[in-house]
């Protein structure tokens, strides 16, 4: 797969998107357009797992009156 870093990724497709719209790497990789190690594109965030809080109550209360 290829790696870009979002200065080359953004020219590349022509837009200018923010890092926060992207998961970028947490080693520095070598961009395979500018050669630069750096940061590179890991994945978009829309890809990412949404973690939604589910507040499961729990009714079990350990009522142990002896
Ligand atoms: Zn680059």
């Amino acid at each position: 797969m290829a790696e870009f870093c979002l200065k080359c990724w953004n020219e590349l497709n022509d837009t200018n998107y923010p890092e926060r719209k992207y998961i970028l790497s947490e080693t520095l990789e070598m961009c395979e357009e500018c050669g630069k190690m750096t940061n590179v594109i890991v994945a978009e965030r829309r890809f990412c797992f949404v973690f939604k809080r589910v507040k499961i109550k729990k009714r079990s209360k350990e009522n142990n009156d002896y």
